[in-house]
Formats: C-alpha cells, structure tokens, sequence
C-alpha cells in the first residue's frame, strides 16, 4: 500500500497521553501530537483544504502563484500542496520569526520575503501590506488570508474534532489551545461542541496580544499590544475566523514559563514540540483548580521543536532573557538545568 502524494498523510496524528509532566494534574491528559504531519505542523491541514476550496471556486489556476503572510506553518502546508500540484508560492514573513522556519520554506521551493515585524499591520512595510500589494501585482496568483479565509476553521471541524472525539471515544471533557488566527480552536471546538455541548474549550493567549481582552470585554484595546517572543499564537486583532461562542475562556501564559514548559515536555515526555505547545500545557497547569478527576483533558501541541532549536532549546537563548538561569559549574556537574 502507497500514498499517492505526500498529501495523504495530512491528519490522523497521534493522540498521546502525558504522563510524567500531568501527575501534577488531577485529570487525564492527553496531547495530539500535530508534528505528526509531514510539514510538522497542523497548519499542513488547514493549507491543503484553503487550496481545495480555492481550485474548486476559481480563485487559482494551474501554474498559479499563492501569496500569503506567514510565519513558517502554514507556508509549509502550502508549499507541500503547492509542489505537489504545480503552484509557486511567495510568503511574507516577520523578523521575529526563527530563520529556520524561512530556509525551510526555501528548501520545498517558496520565495519568502522577510518584513519587520515592529510595525503596525496597515504600515507597507508590514507584512500584511507586503503580501496584499503582492497578490494584487503578480499575475494568476491567489492570496491566501489564512485569518479571514473560514476554509482555514473548516479544515479543523472536518478533521482534527472528528479525529479527537473518536480517539477519545467520545470522554473529552476539555479542549486546550493556543490560539492565533482561530482556525484550530473554532473548528475543533464547534464539533466537540456539537457532539457534546458540556465540553470545556479553553484558548491560550500570550501578552502583548488583545485577543484575551476582546473574548473577556469585547473591546479591541490597542493598550493590549505589544511586542513578545512566544511565536506562532496571540494577535494584534480579531481574525474572521473567531466566533467566540465556542469558547469558554481565554488564559494568558508568560514567554518565560512558555518556552520553559516546551523543554520539560521534551525532557520528560520525549516529545519535540515547538513553543506554542508548552505555552498551551503552561496555561492549563494555570487552572488546574478548576480541573477533576475524571476529566480528559486533550492540548493541542501544535508543531515540532527543529524549528526552535536555535531559541527555547538554545541555553544561551534563554539565559539572555532570563528564561534558563546561568549554570555554575555544580549544577554543569549535578546535570541540573
Ligand atoms: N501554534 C503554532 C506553532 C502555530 O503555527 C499556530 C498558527 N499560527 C498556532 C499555534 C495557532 O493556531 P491557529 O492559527 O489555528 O489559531
């Protein structure tokens, strides 16, 4: 038995339950393991079913050109797609992002263009504006906006709820996820919803963005901005993709305990996950009163750790923000650290 493409073995990720790090808990914890997908990340599952329903609705033609602004995930997803069924891809990203993530890009094919990242999302430097100028100067090429485009929340409802309810035989009693442009966390969260409305759908948000803000008061308050060094969650505004009637609640995690929650999940579980993971398992240790015995609780651990490998897993990294302490020679000697 083969797979026809690379494209056929997008989904069924593992769900895998946490054991040593969730003793700290009273509940079940379980992780769907999303670098499962050959781009190792979900977002190969949301930029496959964008580009279906783009082709099935005209908005790209054979040998077109997909733009879109993105931070490494979805550009992977969609550069995969794209070399598998003959498109060419330009992405913008941010110079927050992991350079990594930018080279990866380039190896499966994309022309990526760096922007900065400290500029507001209407300034044409930004790499909104970038991506939009581009996709209305080149020719045959479709733009993506995987914020507003609802095929993004789609891919999750078809997909990772129906994969989560059935791997769990129907007992989760909690979501948990860092959210950004919302696509996982509606999708997902409406069909768990829909099988069963008792179920919990918490969002992990970090500071510095307003999305905890609007779900708590409504109000989009600017004072809510500012720059911050988890990657790949949190917004600057409210995606399209949101409807916040599926979710219960919003929970802000510091980049510190983010990126520290990430290495004990690789040390302790043996699961290589990138930042957003651990600031989703830091931020439902952050409630953990609110949890009972009883309860299957499933986070999504949304990408792999290669792409972080020269930041949260970087000790110098972390000393420089005072994430990691500085190692003395006993604790080099005890292996402390
Ligand atoms: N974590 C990582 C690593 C991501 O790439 C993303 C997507 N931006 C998220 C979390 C948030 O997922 P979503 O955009 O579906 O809300």
């Amino acid at each position: 038995m083969w797979k026809n493409s690379i494209l056929e073995t997008i989904g069924n990720t593992p769900l895998i339950r946490l054991n040593k790090i969730a003793k700290e808990l009273p509940c079940t914890v379980l992780a769907k393991v999303e670098y499962f997908n050959p781009g190792n990340s979900i977002k190969d599952r949301m930029a496959l079913k964008m580009l279906e329903v783009a082709e099935k609705e005209g908005k790209i033609k054979p040998g077109g050109t997909i733009i879109e602004g993105t931070s490494g995930n979805t550009g992977m997803g969609l550069a995969l797609a794209a070399c598998v069924k003959g498109y060419k891809c330009i992405f913008t990203t941010t110079d927050k992002q992991s350079k990594e993530k930018a080279d990866i890009l380039k190896a499966v094919g994309a022309e990526v263009i760096v922007c900065p990242t400290n500029v507001d999302p209407e300034d044409p430097r930004s790499y909104y504006s970038v991506s939009k100028r581009l996709a209305a100067e080149v020719p045959n090429s479709w733009y993506v906006n995987q914020y507003d485009n609802l095929a993004n929340r789609l891919a999750h409802y078809e997909q990772t709820g129906p994969e989560i309810w059935e791997q769990t035989e129907g007992k989760i009693t909690h979501l948990v996820v860092a959210t950004g442009t919302g696509g996982t966390i509606v999708g997902t969260g409406q069909y768990l919803k829909e099988k069963n409305p008792a179920i919990k759908v918490w969002a992990i948000d970090s500071y510095g963005s307003l999305l905890k803000k609007y779900f708590d008061t409504g109000e989009i308050d600017e004072k809510e901005v500012y720059p911050y060094i988890s990657e790949g969650f949190g917004e600057d505004f409210v995606p399209a993709n949101y409807d916040m009637k599926y979710i219960d609640r919003f929970e802000k995690v510091t980049d510190k305990d983010g990126a520290v929650m990430a290495r004990r999940i690789a040390k302790e579980e043996g699961l290589f996950c990138g930042y957003s993971a651990g600031s989703c398992l830091q931020g439902l240790m952050q409630l953990k009163n609110e949890l009972k015995k009883d309860d299957v609780v499933v986070c999504i651990f949304h990408d792999h750790g290669s792409r972080y490998v020269a930041k949260i897993y970087n000790d110098q990294w972390m000393m420089e923000r005072g994430f990691l302490e500085v190692k003395t020679f006993k604790d080099l000697v005890s292996g402390r650290g």
